[in-house]
């Protein structure tokens, strides 16, 4: 692999590993680009993963202090860990479960589909579904998506028959087990999957998409991308002439370096993104960088979820197989006579033996409580994904009462549900039920939301320089060569499942940069 030198000032610094960064990393490298990636956390290679939940989650995930506050029941059954992230080379999307519906029309105009929506500060992106859909096509190519460009859709097992099979006798017709981010067969030279039930815990055998398996070895191959693990970003410095002219860092042991750049991409994901953003904070920016509109960290969004278990007569098995191959679509419809603005999907989900305890009835204990944990084998499980309402209140700031390692702020996530968010969730949860019943389970469990995989809205898209963080590219409106290269930039968050959205905005964003670059403006 190819290394830079630290005062080399014409590098293109990428901050993080994830689907966002890796994917803005490889299209720079393939267009001449030189590009230094910074990781906070290791290179774990595949065969390293381990295929049991409770070591897997240590081996993989961002467990820096954090802490969740507000009325959403997160808060309440777990105060220190608002959302579910990874620290390791391709992010959380080593362990992610890859489905990748993508958005729809009236959700990037979801402003001028539902109108106001008191409470919230709902917007429409500035960018449509017609100028995303080639890069939706690339993204998903990419990906190597199944029941997409020709490749053949995941085997159902029995938690999607379950799934199915209800969804069909409540009067739903739009259900599948994909789109989906794993190999049905070999692709891009990675195997078909094992469907051996391994996901969550990273994939062994690569079957998976992530970009540890994909783009970030593509970009290193190109002789052009260095990639420093351990190494996580403190601070972003800007230069006399206000642009953004290093990185500072801390390796494993604490000590500091700087990397000298000549463009900075943030992709930390959308909890750690905002709170670079605003440990940055230096003199003219003094609200941290890029937040002359006040409105980083602000709008986080974590999507309507629950999950519904229903517990059969006979064995299911839920955990055979992939863990969420299966998404009900009748619901993501924007249908007010719900009783509620926007759409919600109805995904299919399995949990290992240890999850399913955590989270079914967080703090659970008794007889009704170990009789479900008995049932494990005859329950099945679906997940609600819907459109949560932005709201500005709903952010991420920096605590100074609860430092990190490096004796830093740590990360506050503050959330309560806008009454939509409710409404939503209660139509899912009954919807969830009806479905179920309808095949003959016995028992209904409704368990509230996990810590949040799907983190968004926190640096904000909008043309509007005093309404967001960025413009449609992903290029900060205060730093001209400063970009947000992950969810944080998502104006609204939309039902879908965000990944395949992330990467189609970064690839569209790799466009703007080369363009951009080439012709002077950067
Ligand atoms: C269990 C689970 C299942 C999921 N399933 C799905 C799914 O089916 N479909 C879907 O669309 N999405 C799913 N997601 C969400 C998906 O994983 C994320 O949307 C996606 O990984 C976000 O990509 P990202 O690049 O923005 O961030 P990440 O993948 O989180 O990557 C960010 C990286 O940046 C690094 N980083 C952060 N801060 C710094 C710093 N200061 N310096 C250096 N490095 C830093 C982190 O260590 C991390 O590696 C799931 C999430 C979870 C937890």
């Amino acid at each position: 692999m190819i290394r830079y030198e630290r005062d080399d000032a014409d590098v293109a610094v990428v901050i993080g590993s994830g689907p966002g960064g890796s994917t803005l990393a490889l299209q720079l490298v393939r267009e001449g680009f030189r590009v230094v990636m910074l990781e906070a956390g290791p290179w774990i290679p595949n065969e390293d993963f381990v295929n049991d939940e409770r070591i897997a989650f240590d081996q993989l995930t961002w467990k820096d202090p954090r802490r969740a506050t507000g009325t959403w029941q997160l808060a309440k059954d777990f105060p220190g860990s608002p959302a579910w992230t990874g620290k390791v080379v391709g992010g959380t999307a080593t362990f992610w479960t890859g489905l990748t519906p993508r958005f729809k029309s009236h959700e990037f105009e979801a402003h001028r589909s539902y109108g106001e929506v008191p409470g919230s500060s709902i917007a429409d992106w500035p960018v449509t579904l017609e100028e995303l859909s080639p890069y939706y096509e690339r993204a998903e190519r990419a990906m190597g998506t199944s029941h997409r460009h020709g490749r053949p859709p995941m085997p159902a097992n029995n938690n999607y028959k379950v799934l199915a099979n209800g969804a069909q006798r409540i009067g739903y017709e739009h259900f599948a087990t994909g789109p989906y981010a794993t190999n049905v067969e070999e692709y891009d030279g990675r195997p078909g999957t094992l469907r051996d039930g391994f996901c969550q815990q990273g994939d062994k055998s690569t079957a998976k998409w992530s970009p540890l398996v994909s783009e970030i070895p593509k970009a290193i191959a190109t002789g052009l991308m260095e990639l420093r693990t351990n190494a996580q970003a403190v601070q972003i410095t800007l230069g006399s002439d206000g642009r953004a002219d290093g990185v500072v860092y801390a390796d494993e042991n604490g000590a500091l370096h700087r990397q000298r750049a000549a463009i900075v991409a943030v992709a930390g994901n959308a909890i750690e993104t905002p709170r670079l953003l605003l440990l940055s904070a230096t003199a003219g920016h003094e609200d941290g960088l890029a937040n002359s509109s006040g409105q980083v960290g602000r709008n986080y969004m974590r999507h309507v979820t629950g999950v519904v278990y229903g517990e059969f007569e006979n064995e299911v098995h839920m955990y055979r197989g992939e863990p969420m191959a299966g998404i009900v679509n009748d619901e993501s419809r924007h249908d007010p006579r719900r009783g509620f603005s926007g759409g919600y999907y109805l995904e299919m989900i399995a949990q290992g033996l240890p999850s399913f305890t955590t989270f079914m009835t967080p703090g659970g204990w008794g007889p009704e409580f170990t009789s479900k944990v008995e049932a494990y084998t005859r329950t099945a499980g679906l997940w609600i994904c819907g459109e949560d309402m932005p709201r500005e209140t709903n952010r991420v700031t920096l605590d100074g009462s609860l430092l990190d390692r490096l004796g830093l702020p740590s990360p506050s996530v503050h959330y309560d549900d806008h009454p939509n968010d409710v409404a939503m969730l209660d139509h899912a949860y009954r919807q969830g039920e009806k479905l179920f019943r309808a095949v003959g389970a016995t028992r209904v469990t409704k368990a509230p939301a996990m810590p949040s995989g799907h983190n968004m809205g926190t640096a904000r898209m909008s043309e509007d320089a005093a309404a967001g963080v960025v413009n449609g590219f992903g290029q900060t409106h205060d730093v001209p060569n400063l970009f947000v290269s992950d969810g944080s930039v998502f104006t609204t968050g939309a039902a879908a499942n965000p990944t395949l959205t992330i990467m189609a905005i970064v690839l569209r964003q790799a466009d703007y940069i080369v363009r951009q670059a080439r012709s002077g403006a950067l």
